[in-house]
């Protein structure tokens, strides 16, 4: 077997050496650990087409990965070693931007940043933005339907995708590149990779949707009492602002003081504590400053739904307002263990869920600490808990699936979903078999026997 994949890709593209394989075979957070027989590294389409036919004549699992920056261990292999790790790096070309379409076609392994780059430099927006943008890929983008800060205004990852070129488990090529707007010819078969995590083919390109860029932008870092208040600032920010309304997150207390007790180079942007924050961002279409958003943020004091709110000066203060929210994540795993959670629910919903869920869980553990935050804009909360302070790391995170069962029947009990944004992977594939409608599983199940039904795709993921 490695002496064809050599064949095809050519010996420097198959790895097989341990050191050269092991930043394949974990991932971000350190939960999963594979081996592999293998990481092969095709430079082009037809090349991933040959690798996968010969991996379905012979009934080798393979485990795609752009990044590796997934959060469910999607892109991680299992430890039997038999596996092979097929990184679509290396196939990283724009093939073509279309300013008059507001298109634009790139190759699975673009990074993230770099499509937004290239969408800059016609003049263009490409709004998909999370903290890992600097090193996921498209392809993986897609394939978990990432969401991340600007969802409130363009949608997931799905919603900025027109056509897909994937391969097939046999080495098919579905060629679903499109620049359509419009197009009612049958089933959306482009839309079917999307958020499929590498288990029904391996996408190999896309074609985005790219828009009108933004010419200012006002980012508020705004005190509340508490997230009923919150809902009520993303009520009147919404009928204010319209589409110009960016993004929309919330921080509490306690994830600012981890922020502020972790991170280098920040501070409190307020001068009084208050119990939580929202961290709003608008966007302007017009070469003239956003006067609104400071109307928007008086009339919210005012109204006695804010109690404080600051707008950032200056680029710099901008990205430090930024800072505060990202850091987050790095912060919780400075501070000892986390157990974490990426849950939705309808955005009516997310106060009476935040206060519910933080109530039962500090009943289960006391001390533990609640850190909800994130995407209230499209009621994504990620639902984290951090250790009691000096508690033992190893004896808390065992208490992980506790603690999810608790978090997870409360989203059922509020319809929401206990996968916002980070996909299913290995993580939460045992949780969806009981959450999800047993109908729609089966329907899974049937299109995933008939687009692979060797099973050699991303086998022990998702399903
Ligand atoms: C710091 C940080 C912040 C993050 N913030 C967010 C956020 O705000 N919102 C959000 O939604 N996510 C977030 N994520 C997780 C997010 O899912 C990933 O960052 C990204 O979308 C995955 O891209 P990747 O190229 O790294 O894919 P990988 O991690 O390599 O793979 C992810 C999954 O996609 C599959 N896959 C990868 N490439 C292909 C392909 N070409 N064809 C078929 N299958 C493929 C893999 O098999 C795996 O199942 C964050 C991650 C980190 C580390």
């Amino acid at each position: 077997l490695l002496a064809r994949l050599s064949e095809i890709v050519g010996a420097r593209n198959v790895a097989v050496d341990p050191a050269e394989m092991a930043g394949y075979l974990q991932e971000p957070r350190d939960l999963y650990h594979g081996a592999a027989l293998c990481v092969v590294k095709p430079e082009s389409v037809d090349q991933v087409s040959r690798v996968l036919a010969l991996c379905n004549e012979i009934g080798a699992a393979v485990v795609p990965q752009g990044g590796n920056t997934g959060l469910v261990g999607g892109q991680t292999p299992d430890s039997s070693g038999s596996q092979i790790v097929l990184s679509l790096q290396k196939l990283n070309s724009i093939r073509e931007i279309d300013p008059a379409s507001d298109t634009m076609t790139v190759e699975a392994g673009v990074t993230l940043a770099r499509v937004q780059e290239a969408a800059e430099s016609v003049d263009r927006y490409f709004p998909l933005s999370l903290a890992a943008e600097g090193s996921c890929t498209i392809g993986g983008n897609l394939s978990t339907n990432a969401g991340g800060v600007h969802v409130v205004a363009y949608g997931s990852a799905r919603d900025l995708t027109l056509g897909v070129e994937a391969v097939l488990a046999d080495g098919r090529i579905v060629s679903g590149l499109s620049k359509l707007r419009k197009d009612n010819t049958g089933y959306d078969l482009s839309h079917l990779f999307v958020g499929a995590e590498g288990t029904l083919g391996v996408i190999t390109a896309a074609t985005l949707k790219l828009f009108a860029r933004p010419r200012a932008r006002a980012t508020a870092f705004v005190a509340l009492a508490d997230l009923g208040k919150a809902f009520d600032l993303f009520a009147l920010a919404k009928a204010d602002a319209g589409a110009a309304l960016q993004a929309f997150e919330i921080i509490p207390r306690v994830a600012l003081d981890l922020v502020l007790r972790h991170a280098s180079s920040v501070r409190d942007p307020l001068s009084n504590m208050h119990p939580w924050y929202a961290l709003i961002e608008f966007a302007s279409f017009k070469d003239e400053p956003l006067d609104g958003a400071a109307e928007l943020l008086a009339k919210a004091i005012q109204s006695d739904i804010a109690r404080d709110a600051v707008l950032a000066a200056s680029l710099q203060q901008r990205a430090v307002f930024w800072r505060l929210r990202e850091f987050i994540p790095e912060a919780q795993t400075r501070e000892g263990g986390s157990i974490k959670h990426d849950i939705s629910v309808p955005l009516a919903c997310v106060p009476a869920f935040v206060e519910e869920a933080s109530r039962l869980v500090e009943t289960l553990i006391p001390g533990a600490r609640p850190v909800p935050f994130g995407h209230m804009g499209d009621g994504n909360i990620h639902f984290n808990v951090t250790q009691p302070v000096g508690a033992d790391k190893q004896s808390f995170l065992a208490r992980w699936g506790e603690v999810s069962e608790i978090v997870h029947r409360l989203v059922k009990k509020y319809q929401g979903s206990i996968s916002a944004e980070h996909g299913i992977g290995q993580l939460k594939r045992d949780l969806l078999r009981t959450t999800k409608d047993p109908v729609s599983l089966d329907v899974m199940r049937t299109i995933k026997n008939a687009l692979d039904p060797k099973g050699i795709l991303n086998p022990g993921k998702l399903l």
